[in-house]
């Protein structure tokens, strides 16, 4: 769900998103003992309640706002924030390509909470904590300077993890050797987390510690996640497309009818094969494509005629950056990205198993 745009970044909200919301909302108007013994009518008690849950989201705002603009002041091109349901991602389009700026970049978010906490502190003690309004702020001093402090967490993707990682990075002047070990802490915390979690339930009871065991696992895959996307970063750095391809398992000729096409492609094991003419080529041709045949008896019909045509297709050129294609790959969810020149002519097909096997070739 797209909110709209702040300083030309797209802001989106997740769609569970307004269901916390609501859900925030009436915690704090049925549940927070402050508004609750305060006397208030419902109805002032439900607008105060409205008013602090957006503050609270405005606060999450807030943080990722920071990132992304000083993101952008650094040359780093951010096209748009998510807020999920207690957090939001800034979707920066590169990495930064130096320390300082990576450090000031992680920074800055948890710095803007943490502010955030001292302003809603410093308002809630001039409105009196026994003041509804008081005890609200109070409430918003205390959800930033959590957001604030849990971000700084050094385990990666957390921002403290990114701090981490830029220190390093520094320190040792070698990016991929300060990913191995800012993954390293980040899982030993990780680890720390899901044991305080697991200690917190034999001593009180499930609730509480579930929570961290959550956290702790998330960390856990988030950070492996990050840690692979780097190595193989690593691997392709400098490689090109032509340097990922492999020749096509098989070629479908151009005059070949659907039923002979699809004898080679259950004989290939169901993959999509390109259908050529000459060394030209015109698309490719999968078991999905068969959905296009209609009536049409399998050995009247051209493989041309339903096969998906190039013009449709992602594709890459022998030149293009080779972790650029592999990332259309894996979020386009595409089984192979053909590689042609200008004129058309296939020169081979990137597919996930050839990017494997070139990420195995290289250890
Ligand atoms: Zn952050």
């Amino acid at each position: 769900m797209r909110l709209g745009k702040i300083y030309g970044i797209e802001i989106i909200v997740n769609s569970s998103w307004l269901f916390i919301f609501a859900l925030v909302v009436w915690a704090l108007a049925s549940g927070f003992v402050p508004f609750r013994t305060s006397g208030l009518s419902p109805a002032a008690r439900g607008t105060l309640a409205v008013v602090t849950a957006l503050l609270f989201f405005g606060s999450v705002l807030a943080h990722e706002l920071a990132h992304s603009l000083l993101a952008r002041s650094r040359g780093v091109p951010v096209s748009s924030i998510t807020l999920f349901i207690f957090g939001g991602v800034s979707h920066l389009e590169a990495e930064p390509s130096n320390a300082p700026g990576e450090a000031w970049i992680a920074f800055v978010g948890p710095l803007t909470s943490l502010i955030l906490a001292g302003v809603f502190f410093a308002a809630g003690r001039g409105a009196g904590p026994q003041h509804p309004v008081g005890a609200g702020l109070e409430y918003l001093a205390t959800a930033n300077l959590m957001l604030g402090v849990f971000n700084l967490l050094p385990a990666s993707p957390l921002d403290g993890g990114r701090v981490l990682h830029a220190l390093l990075w520094r320190w040792t002047g070698d990016r991929l050797r300060a990913t191995r070990v800012a993954g390293l802490i980040g899982r030993i915390f990780a680890w720390v987390i899901i044991g305080i979690g697991i200690s917190t339930t034999l001593a009180t009871g499930l609730a509480g510690g579930l929570w961290l065991m959550f956290v702790g696992w998330y960390l856990l895959q988030a950070g492996a996640a990050e840690t692979m996307g780097a190595e193989v970063t690593h691997v392709l750095g400098g490689l090109h497309a032509s340097d990922l391809m492999l020749p096509p398992a098989a070629i479908i000729q151009a005059d070949a009818t659907v039923e002979g096409a699809y004898e080679e492609v259950v004989r290939f094991g169901g993959r999509a094969l390109p259908v050529m003419l000459g060394e030209r080529l015109l698309g490719l041709l999968s078991m999905r494509d068969l959905e296009r045949l209609g009536e049409t008896p399998r050995d009247r019909a051209y493989a041309t005629s339903i096969m998906t045509k190039l013009e449709a297709l992602e594709r890459a050129a022998p030149n293009d950056d080779a972790v650029a294609v592999v990332r259309r790959l894996a979020q386009g969810g595409y089984h192979q990205v053909p590689v042609v020149d200008s004129a058309d002519r296939l020169l081979g097909l990137v597919t996930r198993e050839s990017v494997l096997r070139r990420i195995a070739a290289a250890r």
